[in-house]
């Protein structure tokens, strides 16, 4: 048995257009998965990447900064693709300001997108799986500000300690259920998330110097911890936050 082998799955990945959502997206394909992205924008590029790799692409077009009805949204995915059995909630932003400066517009677009969609869109494919009797896997994505406090940036931080705390309530909710859930923790990883702090040379070399493997993660680097997750070879991993820092946070 192949421990990583996907074939005959259905994932889907929110914020999959760029970045590390995109290459989780194509790992998971390559691995056998179908693809259903959900994002603000069209993700031509991933859809045209899926299909090389012989797998099909849905794309779901929701801003979710704005209040979205989760349960006809994952209904209308399984009206199309008959099953869904991985949820990667990556989409997520981040707005930075001085604390004094920090407003309620920007905090509650931050929340909206990171935490309350993750938490909303987990409970309702949570509550088809258990419909379905089928076992499943939620992999969230964190931070490594789900540890630290970080500057400048009270929302991301509120939101990503918050997924970790939902990581660990869901996961005991849903483990009855055949469900396991987690979520890794990414370090500085080279994406448009991080484009102001690479333009940075201050920032970028206090950065680099500080993380012990010397170099910016890739996307590549997280898609193959969420592989992990989601498939069979993760079978007794449930509730854990997983850093992919290169060694950041032991530093
Ligand atoms: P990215 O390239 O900016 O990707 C963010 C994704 O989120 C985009 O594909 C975007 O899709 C989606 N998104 C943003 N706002 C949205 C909205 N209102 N509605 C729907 N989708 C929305 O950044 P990334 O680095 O890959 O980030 C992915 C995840 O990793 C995030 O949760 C981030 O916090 C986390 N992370 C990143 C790093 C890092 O160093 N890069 C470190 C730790 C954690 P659309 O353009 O289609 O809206």
């Amino acid at each position: 048995m192949n421990l990583f082998d996907l074939t005959g799955k259905v994932a889907l990945v929110t914020g999959a257009r760029t970045g590390l959502g995109r290459a989780m997206a194509e790992a998971l394909a390559d691995a056998g998965a179908d693809i259903v992205g959900l994002g603000s924008r069209p993700m031509p590029d991933l859809a045209a990447s899926i299909a090389a790799l012989g797998r099909r692409f849905v794309e779901v077009v929701r801003d979710l900064d704005e209040p979205q009805d989760f349960r006809a949204i994952v209904a209308g995915i399984l009206a199309d693709t008959g099953r869904i059995d991985i949820l990667v909630n990556n989409a997520g932003i981040i707005l930075r300001a001085e604390l004094l400066d920090y407003t309620e517009a920007d905090w509650d677009t931050v929340m909206n997108v990171n935490l309350r969609s993750a938490f909303f869109l987990s409970q309702a494919v949570a509550a088809r799986m258990i419909d379905a009797k089928r076992a499943g896997r939620i992999i969230n994505i964190a931070s490594i500000l789900a540890f630290q406090g970080g500057i400048r940036v009270p929302a991301y931080t509120a939101s990503k300690h918050g997924i970790a705390g939902i990581t660990k309530l869901l996961a005991n909710e849903l483990a009855p259920h055949g469900i396991t859930v987690n979520a890794i923790a990414p370090g500085y990883a080279a994406t448009d998330n991080t484009e102001a702090l690479r333009a940075d040379p201050v920032r970028s070399r206090q950065i680099l110097d500080r993380i012990p493997m010397g170099r910016w993660a890739e996307p590549k680097d997280m898609a193959t911890a969420v592989l992990f997750l989601a498939s069979p070879a993760s079978g007794y991993v449930t509730g854990a936050i997983v850093p992919v820092d290169g060694g950041w946070l032991a530093r």
